[in-house]
This record gives structure tokens, sequence and C-alpha cells, in this order.
């Protein structure tokens, strides 16, 4: 498998703390636990309020292993507070996106509009809407039972 170039847009600026969440997520990264993947991955979401970080945390029963993205997720949860925006770090050549695990998560806490920023080490960036990356989602509507 290949990796593909991703799109990179600015992303609005107005509104998120961009620079606060890219400085919480390094701050993340640094405590990576990936001994396995040598992944270093840390997200940092913005509530609207407070920033809430995470990092990702392996284990040799790999399915285990748990995500950056959902690790500051449970965080703001434990807060009482829901996702407005997310910064994804991650130590690679070219930005990286949350997984599918992570995107139905995402969309369960936040909205379809959340805006995700993801960049590298060095500096590289794309920028998504949580939409484009989860555009047919399995949502509460599909466990509603329907009538006749
Ligand atoms: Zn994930």
């Amino acid at each position: 498998m290949t990796s593909t170039a991703l799109p990179c847009y600015n992303p609005p600026m107005h509104n998120t703390p961009w620079e606060e969440l890219t400085a919480c997520a390094k701050e993340a990264l640094s405590h990576a636990y990936a001994p396995y993947s040598k992944l270093q991955v840390g997200a940092a979401v913005w509530t609207g309020k407070r920033i809430f970080s995470g990092c990702n945390v392996e284990n040799a029963s790999f399915g285990l292993s748990l995500c950056a993205e959902r690790n500051a997720l449970a965080c703001a949860v434990a807060h009482a507070e829901r996702p407005k925006a997310l910064l994804l770090l991650a130590d690679t050549p070219l930005p990286i996106v949350p997984c599918g695990a992570c995107r139905q998560v995402l969309l369960e806490l936040g909205a379809p509009q959340l805006p995700i920023l993801c960049l590298t080490l060095s500096g590289q960036q794309a920028f998504f809407r949580l939409s484009q990356l989860l555009p047919f989602p399995f949502d509460e509507g599909f466990l509603k039972p329907t009538l006749p």
C-alpha cells in the first residue's frame, strides 16, 4: 500500500487557537507510547473553552492500542466538554488523518463540520472537515426502529 499526498488547505484561523493546539499536541506526542509502530502521534481537542490533549498508547496486544485522538476526546468528555476542533500531529513525512474508528467517535461527539488540522513535525499540513473524511457515517439514525 502506498500513501497518497493529501490535499492541503489553510485552516480557518478565526475562533480556533491552532497555535496553542499545536503546542499541546506536540507535548502529548513527546509522551506517545509507540514501541511497536514507532509512529508517535499527538492530538489536541478544542472545546471552545479549553484544550485537551492525548497521545497514542500501544500495547503488545495490538487490539488494545489507543489512538491519540480518542484519548484526547475521552479527556474532554470526562470534563463534560465536546470537541469544536481537532489538531492531529504526527512524526511522519506527510500528515496522517484520523483512523476510521476515531472518525466515528469524532462524529458521535462533534459535528459533521468539525475542523480537523493534520500536521507533521516539519510543518506539512492538511485541513479537512469531518464530513469530508466520513461522508456516509453510521449514526444514531440507524439505531431507531423503523415503522411500517
Ligand atoms: Zn484512531
